[in-house]
């Protein structure tokens, strides 16, 4: 059986990496032009279900590079209102060597990427399909073409595959809007540092719809190209930010940077200067968006995972801990024979759940109301 997959993302590779080893023929196809194209470093918390999932898709070797390049585990997760003022408050137990509970996207996506150089296309947009008898017909932007018996869409939140196959699917834009930053953990920094904000996720709001989201990335080994941050998100309406999206998402990263700024400028000093000393050339802004309900589908060949089936906001810190578990899910359906509407409908099931529970978290922690 050959396999192929539209998207380098955590799902794509996880999967690839899980099909690898079982002896599948399978090629990953993905847009970007390398894996450093765009801004592919932010923090991503891997829970249990991810870990797991994990567990069962990579090789030893893989997951040594994983547990390697991930983030010291934290023991902490709290909210503050604007002048830090504790609102609430959970500490657990550090958790052990070889645990991975946040990530770096782009240290975690060079992790999932060993030993696939052979099996790994960069540069390939995947632009449609045709279903044949034999199999599946793929065709790229560049004008060249594949042919496989198992098309995966694992092309994110605005999967192509998942236009074709779904074009009446919709998928909700939330109204909120993130910017997304760093802030470099120098010494100086770590000194004015709040020390929660050091220990695990931490989120500031100021109860009238602005928030910021401040997570440690302390590397157990850095990748080459930078070293240990803090990110720092702001959310909030394009009214409480003050721009439209035309303006957003065309400004420059130093305009971005300064709406950060003014956001906080009313805030308690420690955060004010946290953002003072944010890394300007990381910022960029992204759209909340979200299935409400997860789609079925009928082909025998053709199949999605990840935020290409369900999208979902961050606010239940799951959407790539749900596409790590499509991928095993998928994993065990390509290797045993099972047929692929067994795995799309607990993909649905799964899928569900969490879709809906990120919805109801989103509703609470950005204060907006979504048409469900
Ligand atoms: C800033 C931020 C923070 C987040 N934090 C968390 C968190 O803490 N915990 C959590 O669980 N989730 C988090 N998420 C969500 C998580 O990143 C996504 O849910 C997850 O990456 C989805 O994985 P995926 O493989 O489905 O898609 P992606 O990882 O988005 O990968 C899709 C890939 O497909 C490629 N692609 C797109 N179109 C095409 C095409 N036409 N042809 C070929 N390739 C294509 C893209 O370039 C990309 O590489 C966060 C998301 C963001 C944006």
């Amino acid at each position: 059986m050959k396999v192929a997959i539209m998207g380098a993302g955590i799902g794509g590779l996880a999967l690839a990496q899980g099909l690898l080893k079982a002896g599948v023929d399978v090629k990953v196809f993905e847009r970007d032009p390398s894996p450093r194209h765009r801004n592919q470093g932010y923090r991503i918390h891997i829970s249990p279900v991810g870990e797991e999932a994990l567990a069962a898709v990579l090789p030893d070797a893989v997951r040594r590079r994983v547990i390697a390049t991930a983030t010291r585990p934290g023991d902490l997760v709290a909210g503050f209102d604007a002048q830090l003022n504790v609102q609430f408050e959970q500490e657990f137990p550090v958790a052990g060597p070889d645990a991975v509970t946040s990530v770096d996207r782009y240290a975690f996506r060079r992790a999932l990427m060993t030993g696939l150089d052979d099996v790994l296309e960069f540069g390939k947009q995947f632009e449609s399909y045709v279903e044949t008898p034999d199999g599946v017909e793929i065709s790229f932007a560049d004008g060249t073409s594949a042919v496989a018996d198992v098309l995966v869409g694992a092309d994110g939140v605005g999967s192509r595959v998942r236009g074709h196959l779904l074009p009446e699917h919709e998928v909700v834009d939330i109204g909120v809007r993130c910017i997304y930053g760093k802030v470099p953990l120098t010494k100086a920094v770590r000194s004015i540092a709040p020390p929660a904000f050091l220990r695990g996720f931490c989120f500031a709001s100021d109860g009238a719809g602005t928030g910021v989201a401040f997570g440690p990335v302390v590397f157990r080994e850095p990748p080459t190209e930078y070293g240990d941050y803090l990110m720092a998100v702001l959310t909030g309406t394009n009214e409480v930010l003050g721009a439209s999206d035309d303006e957003l998402f065309t400004m420059s990263r130093a305009d971005l940077w300064d709406i950060v700024t003014r956001s906080v400028a009313s805030w308690h000093p420690a955060i004010r200067s946290l953002i003072d000393a944010g890394q300007v050339d990381a910022a960029f802004p992204i759209t909340l968006r979200t299935c409400i309900e997860v789609p079925s589908w009928s082909s025998e060949r053709v199949t999605l995972l990840g935020d290409a089936v369900h999208p979902m906001t961050p606010a239940a810190g799951a959407g790539a801990n749900t596409a790590l578990w499509d991928a095993a899910r998928l994993t065990k359906a390509l290797t045993s024979g099972e047929d692929l509407a067994s795995y799309q409908q607990d993909v649905i099931t799964n899928g569900q759940a969490v879709v809906t529970e990120s919805l109801h978290n989103a509703e609470r922690l950005f204060r907006v109301s979504i048409p469900v």
